[in-house]
């Protein structure tokens, strides 16, 4: 028996021992036009060329099973079978399944592999993987390598210790993980020669609940693409079967030096320093942004590229970042599940290859207070199957007419659903950074470049639109002049960018899985898509109903467009006489997603049940308060093991020098009075703490334990901070028990 993961999605997972699929593992289709879209997979620059830049053509998806090498090995049948699968969701026989797996191990093999995993994206936001040897023993005490169909397409990892949320209560503990075989399969090598088939899987319970974030990501990608070829149909367009969003994450991150980080308990339990006096020198110099690259660090970028080229992820741009010790990698866009995919590996990549250059990377999204912190810019758009992107202006009318279709949408769905978006860009380091004073603010709004915006204000007002172009256009009774394509007026400081043909989505966090706001992002202009279509479709003038969705649009909901500097206390105020939520922290965030409005959203448009919603909920606001407790735990052990210990030896030492008759200065003196002055106020806000953060332990209710971590224990960390940073101060520095802001941040 073959059982949908949800509401009749595209991954199935086949129960007990059925010997054939009827439906097969279907999630396809998604990726259909993928090779047609750049930053797909390796096989374009495969190709073996006498030029300088062979080797690094043949590198690239070297370690990518992808459909060069299913061309290669698989017999024209299969191929033409598997294909039909990947791109049009056709049915998978366990036939051509036997067949693909054979070829994928053969291919592994040759390569080095040893073992294979299913590779699954759990709600804790990581990956996680179980790793299988191919190796089968034979009577006459042998062994043959072997890897079946049913082994590729579906695994059974235990899934009683990953967090559900209570669907576990519910549902079955057992998971099932599913072949995506939309993205394709690679080979991951570590530095101890291991080679593992690594298959890029959903994760669901055996009822079908989804437990991971590819499940829902592919079912908004779904959601969206129905909702979009029906805009297109009511246009007129007959040609365009599917419309898949297309992502290009750009992740920004730190590096420190090992032996500094090995120091620091707060980084090693956290990812963040929980205290640290300002180092002399911040990021005010602005030297660092695009400044010429250290060679350490060059080094260990080369490596990065060469490592991530390897399994056929696009990386394509590198540079220091504003803060220092900060760098960004942005990949070529691809599909928005591959590029979920890739992100995943980018983050792995980056730690693992840090290590080998005594590096440590941070992704932490405010690793050090004082500068910038870490972000990760959500570029996203959406393409139909033969290969329009439906975000760009265009030169023709025609063009034009559905981009600001299209364009209405986003800015209806983001006004509507700010609050969810915000959640969907919630975590606990998130906290530190939206709404500090680098970061976009906690407040979304859409930066649309003044020529669009006067566009969109004209046509709102039904004048004749003056923008510079020469192409006009006849939409209904208004006339539109060719839209500005590039946004030369980039505004860094908004959260929801439109740059040209793409929005950037910049409250993301650096450390979080892209799928969550991605899967939000998808859903909401689903909706936001199925309204228009449905306008157009009972239209009897469709042009003239065009120009009156683009109206209503931005009569109805362009407060959230804002072309200003989004880092001012003047925006703030304005964008509360405007009625835009300012949602400041994770937990009224992730409140949003809580509400039956939320679940009606999510349900209608089939990409997460109400049980599924609420297990991320609890999930989320769990995962939130043991965070917290885990840095007020690394708080406490630092004070009272590191901090309180060294400054009582430098109080002795100044004790000892004030008590001796010839040595009565008044230097001495006064430090060591404000060394005394601040040490015991820093023992009180210990106390205080703890007893705060046995409080929180001892709250049940989930909300409210989370609540009291933000209250109380946030609070207590940040007045205890005050006191130890001021204590570094005046503390000599050899005797201070951990490295500095200055170490870590410009020490490499
Ligand atoms: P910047 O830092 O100037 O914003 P980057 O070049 O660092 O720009 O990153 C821009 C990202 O946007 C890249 O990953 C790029 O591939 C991606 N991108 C470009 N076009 C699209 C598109 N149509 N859909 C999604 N992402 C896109
Ligand atoms: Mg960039």
């Amino acid at each position: 028996m073959l059982t949908p993961v949800g509401n009749g999605y595209r991954v199935w997972i086949f129960h007990n021992g059925e010997e054939s699929i009827k439906k097969g593992t279907e999630m396809a289709a998604l990726q259909g036009f993928s090779s047609r879209v750049a930053g797909f997979n390796g096989d374009r620059t495969m190709k073996d060329r006498p030029t300088k830049e062979s080797n690094i053509t043949r590198l690239f998806g070297s370690n990518v099973f992808s459909d060069r090498a299913m061309k290669e090995r698989l017999p024209k049948d299969t191929y033409r079978a598997l294909r039909e699968t990947i791109d049009k969701g056709a049915p998978l026989t366990l036939e051509v399944a036997n067949v693909v797996a054979n070829a994928m191990k053969d291919w592994a093999i040759e390569k080095g592999a040893t073992h294979y995993t299913h590779w699954f994206q759990p709600l804790t936001g990581k990956t996680a993987e179980k790793h299988d040897s191919f190796i089968s023993p034979t009577v006459d005490g042998g062994i043959v390598m072997e890897f079946s169909g049913k082994q590729l397409i579906q695994g059974e990892p235990d899934a009683s210790s990953f967090p559900s949320g209570g669907l576990r209560a519910t549902f079955e503990a057992r998971g099932y993980t599913a072949w995506d075989c939309t993205s394709p399969a690679f080979l991951k090598e570590d530095a101890a020669g291991n080679v593992t088939l690594t298959i890029p899987t959903a994760f669901c319970s055996y009822t079908g609940e989804a437990l991971d974030k590819k499940t829902p990501l592919l079912r908004s990608i779904e959601a969206l693409s129905k909702q979009a070829i029906r805009v297109l149909r009511a246009l007129g367009n007959t040609v365009s079967m599917r419309v898949t969003p297309t992502m290009g994450p750009e992740q920004e991150y730190f590096l420190i030096d090992k032996t500094y980080y090995d120091r620091r308990v707060d980084l090693i339990t956290t990812g963040r320093t929980l205290f640290g006096a300002p180092a002399p020198k911040g990021q005010e110099l602005e030297d660092q942004y695009f400044g010429a690259i250290k060679d350490r660090i060059s080094a260990f970028m080369k490596d990065l590229d060469t490592e991530l080229w390897k399994m056929g992820v696009s990386a394509k741009t590198k540079h220091n970042e504003v803060a220092p010790a900060q760098y960004e990698m942005a990949p070529v866009f691809s599909t928005i599940n591959i590029a979920a995919d890739h992100n995943q590996l980018v983050m792995e990549t980056m730690q693992k290859v840090a290590l080998r250059h005594d590096l440590v990377c941070l992704l932490h999204e405010k690793p050090f207070a004082g500068v910038n912190g870490s972000g990760k810019h959500n570029n996203w758009s959406m393409t139909t199957d033969d290969g329009s992107n439906l975000l760009d202006p265009g030169k023709t009318p025609h063009e034009n007419e559905q981009f600001l279709l299209f364009l209405s949408a986003l800015i209806v769905t983001v006004d509507r659903h700010a609050d969810k978006l915000r959640a969907g860009a919630a975590n606990t380091g998130n906290d530190l950074r939206l709404g500090a004073n680098e970061a976009p603010p906690a407040i979304i709004s859409i930066f649309m470049g003044e020529e669009l915006t006067d566009i969109l204000n004209d046509l709102a007002k039904s004048r004749k639109a003056s923008g510079k172009g020469q192409h006009y256009l006849h939409i209904g009774a208004d006339t539109l002049p060719q839209l500005p394509k590039d946004n030369t007026d980039r505004n860094r400081t908004s959260p929801f960018a439109f740059t040209g043909n793409k929005f950037e989505f910049r409250m993301v966090a650096s450390s979080a899985s892209i799928s969550g706001p991605n899967i939000v992002l998808n859903t909401i202009v689903a909706e936001a898509l199925d309204e228009i279509a449905t306008r157009l479709e009972k239209a009897k003038d469709v042009n003239k109903e065009a120009a009156a969705i683009v109206r209503d649009a931005v009569n109805q909901h362009g407060r959230v467009i804002y072309n200003g500097n989004n880092y001012t206390e003047a925006w703030v105020k304005e964008a509360k006489k405007r009625g835009l939520p300012n949602i400041s922290s994770t937990v009224e965030a992730l409140k949003t997603m809580a509400t039956p409005e939320a679940e009606k959203l999510f349900s209608k448009y089939k990409v997460l049940s109400k049980e599924e919603l609420h297990s991320r909920f609890e999930v989320y606001l769990e995962k939130y308060a043991k965070d917290i407790n885990i840095e007020a735990q690394a708080a406490i052990y630092m004070v009272k093991r590191l901090y309180v210990p060294a400054v009582i030896r430098f109080v002795d030492e100044l004790a000892e020098t004030c008590g001796r008759p010839k040595s009565l200065g008044t230097t001495q003196k006064s430090l060591l009075s404000k060394a005394q002055r601040l040490l015991d106020s820093a023992t009180k806000r210990l106390e205080e703490l703890e007893t705060v953060l046995e409080k929180a332990q001892g709250v049940h209710e989930a909300l409210k334990r989370a609540e009291t971590y933000r209250d109380k224990v946030v609070p207590a960390m940040a007045v205890l901070r005050g006191d130890i940073d001021a204590l570094e101060t005046i503390t000599p520095s050899e005797l201070w028990p951990v490295p500095s802001y200055a170490d870590m941040l410009f020490k490499l």
